[in-house]
Order: structure tokens, then C-alpha cells, then sequence
């Protein structure tokens, strides 16, 4: 499907916080030519810029919360009607739940859960450092990142915002993977794996 590119891909990436969303979109990004879009890298921006939108989600962020839909939505939005989402592109943290799935009313091409049990994700999230210049993540314990900014450890990554995300996952997001296996869509990956191992399996799942 994905091969000829003749027209547009739109991938979505489901699966719990720790699962590698935003590392295996960065790596399909770059495969397939078509942008990665992070419903989190999008709200975390507003936040870094200080904006009224990142003054307002801020404190929802660091708790482990999720944003009101109409806000994330919105800005998801703005997002897919640029030039370069014309050939598709992969959608990572967006939608969470079945309202932000019934207001945004895109039909993905494919839709990839990643999963992964939750004692494994709540060791990679508390072990987690990411770049606060280029936003690479890093699981082992550098001290600077390839691009010689400092890595810190983002505010919801801590223990109580960790299953806070957790619980939420398991609650408004696992009916969505149950929507899209109905639907037809659904491809499930072992996101215990090593980075390469899953990357090659969500190839071979959307192709
Ligand atoms: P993860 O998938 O590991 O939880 P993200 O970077 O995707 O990390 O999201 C971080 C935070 O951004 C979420 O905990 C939530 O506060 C906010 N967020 C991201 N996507 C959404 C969404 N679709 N709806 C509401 N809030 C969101």
C-alpha cells in the first residue's frame, strides 16, 4: 500500500505512554516522506513559547491529564491542512478517546497499536531523558545529547503523573484500538521489542 505512494497515507500510532510512538513516527517519517505529527510535541511547543494555549494546558500536562478535545483538536487540525500532510502523514497521540476520534473525523488508512504491559512502560518512562534542544530521546544515562543539549526528565514522566497517563490509556484510549479493529484498520505490534525489531514489524504491518 505504502510502497507506490501514489496517494496519500495516513497512519495512526496507538499505544500506552513508554510504547515508542514518538520514536517509531520520527523513524517512519523519514522512510516514507511524510511528516510526524505528535499531538504532545504540539502542546509541549505552546507551553515552551509560553502561549495563552501553553500557559492554559500546562499544569493539565505536568499532571498527566488530558487537554480538553476542542483544544487539542483544533490544533491538530491546523496541523493536517498544511501543504506537507498532502501525501499523508503519522499521527501520533491524537485521538485519545472517542469524542477527539468523532471530532476530528479522519478515516486512517492504517492504524498500528504498539503494545506494551504496563510494568515495562512505567521502567522505560522513569528511566526516559529527552533533549530539551532537538527533543531526541534517550533510555540509558547520557548526560548530553548527540546535539550537545542537556537531557532532562519530563515533568510526566514522575511516578504519579506516569499512571495517571497509564490509567487513562487503559480507560479512553483502549476502546479506540477496539473501534479500529472493527473498523478493518487495525495492525498490532509487540512494542517490547527492540527499536529496529518493532520498527521492521510495523513495516511489514502497513505494507
Ligand atoms: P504519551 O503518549 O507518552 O503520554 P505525549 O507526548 O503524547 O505522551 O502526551 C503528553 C501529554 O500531552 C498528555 O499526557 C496530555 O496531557 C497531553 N496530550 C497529548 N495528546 C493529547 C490528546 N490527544 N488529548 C488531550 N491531551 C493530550
Amino acid at each position: 500500500m505504502i510502497d507506490s505512494m501514489k496517494d496519500a497515507i495516513r497512519i495512526l500510532l496507538l499505544g500506552p505512554p513508554g510504547s515508542g510512538k514518538g520514536t517509531q513516527a520520527a523513524m517512519l517519517s523519514e522512510k516514507f516522506g511524510i511528516p510526524h505529527i505528535s499531538a504532545g510535541d504540539l502542546l509541549r511547543e505552546e507551553v515552551a513559547k509560553k502561549s495563552a494555549t501553553g500557559r492554559n494546558v500546562e499544569a493539565m500536562m505536568n499532571a498527566g491529564k488530558l487537554i480538553p478535545s476542542e483544544i487539542v483538536t483544533e490544533m491538530v487540525r491546523q496541523r493536517l491542512s498544511k501543504n506537507d500532510c498532502s501525501r499523508g502523514f503519522i499521527l501520533d497521540g491524537f485521538p485519545r478517546n472517542t469524542e477527539q476520534r468523532e471530532m476530528l473525523g479522519v478515516k486512517f488508512d492504517v492504524a498500528v497499536s504498539l503494545e506494551l504491559e504496563d510494568t515495562l512502560a512505567i521502567a522505560r518512562l522513569s528511566g526516559r531523558r529527552q533533549c530539551l534542544d532537538c527533543g531526541k530521546i534517550y533510555s540509558g544515562d547520557a548526560a548530553e545529547c548527540e546535539c550537545g543539549g542537556k537531557l532532562y526528565q519530563r515533568k510526566d514522566d514522575k511516578p504519579a503523573a506516569m499512571r495517571e497517563r497509564l490509567k487513562i490509556f487503559h480507560r479512553d484510549t483502549r476502546p479506540l484500538i477496539d473501534f479500529y479493529r472493527k473498523e478493518g484498520t487495525l495492525k498490532t505490534v509487540d512494542a517490547s521489542k527492540g527499536v529496529d525489531i518493532v520498527f521492521a514489524a510495523i513495516c511489514r504491518s502497513i505494507q
